[in-house]
């Protein structure tokens, strides 16, 4: 009988430990909010497969779009035989990007990818050499992704040298006592000794940390960069990969600051698990690289557009952005009441939307991880029916990415079972 122990024993034998296992469950089937594993136990998933089902598992309108494009034709590269539902989602991607300015799109696959192209089409259209990313931040696993991350473990131990010219500056996270005139005072400080604003081409920013614990860039500070980028012409990049399509409450979390980044990377929630990321960004600054210097040969697939064109209008048809603030609300207050009964272990609760997370510390002292706590959560998880994932600098931050389709009935299970587990342990 095929079980989660006997494919684990397989799996290590075959694929290579760099490519980590968070959770030895195998999936056999996932629908909406609920997975079930080979051996038939149920869990409800908590991780949405790291904020990317943000319409749930297997909704059927994103399958019967896929199935009706691959029908017709799987592929046929977009640079080569370009096709309507590419044309119309780049349409629908730039009209729902923030700001007003004209924009353009681009395709590509990953994450790490679209981060690549934003620097590549920064470098191009300003000729600078320098990008500034942030402390904690995460901006995939490719290498210039990789460089510009700001988290060194497990994500860039031993892969150095690294590429040149990417330069890190603190992120204010205030129940960290780390301040957004600090923050700006750093960057100050970088711009007289490490690069002058003048070779910078852009600054990357994820406008809510996602594998750094789920902090929040304040307001201000998102509408300083803008300034500070306007003052010397240096474009700000807003990396919305893990808060983006609603995720956040808004379509995507820089509206919260009511702040247009001049390049925006978009990808997980875009297409529900199919394979697509975009670089959107305003049209001059868009098309400064030549014809044939961005994209690749899976950029764009026609099946993960026709994906990303029905999360669009599941999205709209049944109100996500709105359902996401709901969800937040309910797990925040339910979490807020297990940080007044343990307040020596909760640090903080904290949510944008349905990005909600869980600090944990020890001995009610902030610059105490819990890190071991936060294991043995993920540990126990398993067996009370969740997936449950950890983020944060010291792995201390317990974070919940529900499906923004999550029914009531399933949120009440998951809050009771997490509240059950956590008064367990
Ligand atoms: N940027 C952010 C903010 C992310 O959260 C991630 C993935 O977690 C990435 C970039 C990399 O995306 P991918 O894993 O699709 O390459």
């Amino acid at each position: 009988m095929t079980t989660n122990q006997s494919l684990q024993a397989r799996k290590t034998q075959v694929i290579a430990r760099g490519q980590g296992n968070m959770y030895p469950v195998y999936v056999e089937k996932a629908l909406n909010s609920e997975v079930w594993d080979v051996e038939g136990n149920r869990y409800i998933d908590l991780g949405t497969g790291i904020a990317v089902c943000n319409t749930g598992h297997s909704h059927p309108k994103v399958i019967a779009a896929v199935k009706e494009q691959v029908e017709k034709f799987s592929h046929t590269c977009i640079m080569v035989n370009p096709y309507e539902v590419g044309v119309e989602l780049a349409e629908k991607l730039t009209a729902i990007a923030p700001g007003n300015s004209e924009k353009k799109a681009i395709f590509v696959s990953t994450g790490a990818e679209a981060v690549e192209n934003c620097v590549k089409i920064a470098r191009a259209k300003t000729g600078r050499r320098g990008v500034i990313a942030f402390n904690g931040g995460f901006h995939g696993r490719t290498n210039l992704a990789m460089a510009l991350t700001g988290k060194i473990t497990p994500y860039k131990n031993l892969f150095g040298p690294f590429p040149g010219d990417i330069f890190h500056a603190p992120f204010p996270i205030d129940v960290h006592g780390i301040s957004v005139e600090q923050s700006l005072k750093a960057l100050e400080n970088l711009f007289k000794v490490d690069i002058a604003p003048e070779d910078t081409a852009a600054i990357i920013v994820e406008p809510v940390q996602g594998e750094g614990g789920f902090y929040q860039a304040p307001a201000e500070f998102l509408q300083a960069l803008r300034k500070l980028c306007d003052q010397h012409g240096i474009l700000l990049i807003a990396d919305e990969i893990q808060t983006g399509f609603g995720r956040t409450g808004k379509m995507f979390s820089f509206e919260h600051a009511h702040v247009e980044p001049d390049l925006i990377t978009m990808a997980k929630g875009i297409a529900g698990g199919f394979p697509i990321a975009a670089v959107v960004g305003k049209s001059e600054i868009m098309d400064a690289p030549n014809p044939g210097g961005l994209g690749g040969t899976y950029g764009g697939s026609p099946v993960a557009c026709s994906a990303a064109l029905a999360v669009l209008d599941v999205i709209e048809s049944d109100n996500l952005i709105a359902r996401a603030n709901i969800i937040g609300q309910r797990f925040n207050q339910r979490l807020s009441k297990l940080k007044e009964k343990y307040p020596a272990l909760i640090l903080n609760v904290r949510n944008q939307g349905a990005m909600i997370a869980l600090e944990l510390i020890e001995n009610g002292d902030a610059e105490q991880p819990n890190t071991a706590l936060t294991q043995a959560i993920i540990a126990g998880a398993k067996k009370a029916g969740l997936i449950l994932l950890a983020c944060g600098f010291y792995g201390n931050v317990i974070r919940f990415l529900p499906a923004l389709t999550m029914p009531d009935d399933i949120m009440t299970e998951a809050l009771d079972n997490f509240e059950a587990l956590f008064e367990q342990l």
